[in-house]
């Protein structure tokens, strides 16, 4: 992406897109972060709006140049706040929901039932319900469960439902086993190889109250890689062409997901948007051409890509540790609480020393949490200048499965996060309090 924002020191470059250095300050959408944590507290996360606005827009302008008919739907399980659908909302993008939990936020913004798309795995009996009953545009069917549970449903109440229908076509883009989700040993959609997907759209054909709009994948997160989603539509266009053969699927709308890649680290920077859109448009026309589709609705469901640049969280440095020849620990007041993708995915951070950069980052480090897990290392080895108790940290591209993600473990409160543009702060949503943290626990016989 290119935009007109000064690079001052090579973390900029993940940083949002509004970050500047001021006489060695830092600040986010206009508001510096020494004035946010004082005002706000810390553990802090800040998004930065104009970040979320203009990723928004580039995805819709790289992939309309490159497709006709296309939709970028954000997968709002990277961070499900109220405020942020309603940006995402304005900026004319479609989302999509995992739990009847993400569809009561979306449902709290106000967000177009007619641009929802329903998720998941194991999606309840109760939570289908509650997304017909507010006309949600399609739900991509899962398993034989649900083409059980939504017939039924559909039946009782004598309506149609436009659904997509999940395969897993065997591919590994190579990111993290964890978060690797269309290989054929995977929870996750109806696998082509085992014979399962054709039997689940030959099952779905026959049913009237089921108007089957095509075919939707989804390979893993983050993938850096663009082989993998050039032989994933490859494969399930093939695929596609052998159910219209057989069973009459018409192929109106297309989705090979999201998992697009974000820069965690400088030195391991993800391709560009542009690139991912070129490459996906021109395999689905390939195969459409190949196979002689009418080139379907296009539909990209990035969710990291969307929010995670424009989120940084803010830690205060508490009690350092400095065991010689070993390593030196630096704890703050957060960790896997509020982020746990280290300690689950042993994922990579970048750290900023917010009011000490410019001075030498020379001093090896490990950033530690505050929960009780040995495990629970923020970053491991980063280079920061010498640190005191009281310093302000910044983890840049924590926007995406990090609040997400959050617990309560140890009994620590979520941190406030805060919206910023143009020089205004935003509480989106407020720190937990003792009092949250006793209400669902108390009273009980
Ligand atoms: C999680 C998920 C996405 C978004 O993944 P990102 O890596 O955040 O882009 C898209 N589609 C499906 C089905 C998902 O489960």
């Amino acid at each position: 992406m290119e935009h007109k924002f000064t690079k001052n020191f090579p973390e900029m470059e993940i940083l949002p897109l509004t970050s500047r250095v001021t006489q060695g300050r830092l600040s986010i959408g206009g508001c510096d972060l020494h004035n946010l944590a004082e005002e706000f507290g810390t553990p802090l996360y800040i998004y930065d709006e104009e970040t979320i606005r203009l990723i928004c827009k580039d995805f819709i302008r790289e992939f309309s140049h490159c497709y006709e008919d296309v939709k970028i739907e954000y997968s709002t399980k990277a961070f499900s706040n109220p405020s942020v659908n309603r940006i995402i909302d304005e900026e004319g993008l479609h989302i999509d929901v995992v739990t009847g939990g993400e569809l009561a936020i979306a449902i709290a913004s106000n967000f177009p039932a007619n641009r929802i798309n329903f998720h998941g795995n194991n999606k309840s009996e109760h939570e289908l319900i509650e997304a017909i009953e507010y006309g949600i545009e399609t739900i991509t069917i899962d398993s034989f469960h649900e083409i059980f549970l939504l017939d039924k449903i559909l039946k009782s109440k004598s309506k149609k439902q436009k659904v997509m229908i999940r395969v897993s076509p065997s591919i590994d883009p190579h990111t993290h086993l964890l978060t690797t989700t269309g290989i054929l040993d995977s929870k996750f959609g109806f696998s082509i190889e085992t014979g399962d997907a054709e039997k689940a759209i030959s099952q779905i054909m026959k049913l009237d109250f089921f108007d089957l709009l095509g075919v939707h994948f989804h390979l893993g997160s983050p993938i850096f890689e663009l082989d993998p989603y050039q032989q994933a539509i490859d494969y399930v266009i093939t695929f596609s062409s052998r159910m219209r053969d057989l069973y009459g699927l018409n192929l109106r709308r297309f989705s090979p997901g999201g998992g697009f890649a974000i820069g965690y680290v400088t030195n391991e920077l993800p391709p560009k948007i542009s690139d991912y859109a070129r490459i996906i448009s021109e395999s689905v026309k390939k195969g459409c051409d190949k196979y002689k589709f009418d080139y379907p609705e296009l539909i990209v469901e990035p969710g990291r890509a969307i929010v995670g640049r424009s989120g940084v969280a803010i830690y205060s440095v508490g009690a350092i540790k400095e065991i010689p020849d070993v390593r030196t620990y630096v704890s703050v007041d957060g960790g896997m609480g509020d982020n746990i993708r280290p300690a689950i995915y042993g994922s990579q951070y970048s750290v900023i020393p917010v009011g000490k950069i410019n001075h030498k980052w020379d001093n090896k480090v490990t950033v530690a949490g505050k929960f009780c897990e040995s495990g629970d290392i923020l970053a491991r080895d980063v280079f920061l200048p010498e640190l005191s108790s009281g310093d302000l940290l910044a983890l840049p591209s924590s926007g995406a499965y990090c609040i997400g993600m959050s617990s309560n473990y140890n009994m620590q409160v979520r941190p406030a996060v805060v919206l910023v543009n143009n020089g205004v702060p935003k509480l989106i949503k407020r720190r937990e309090t003792y009092k949250d943290l006793l209400e669902t626990s108390l009273n009980i016989d």
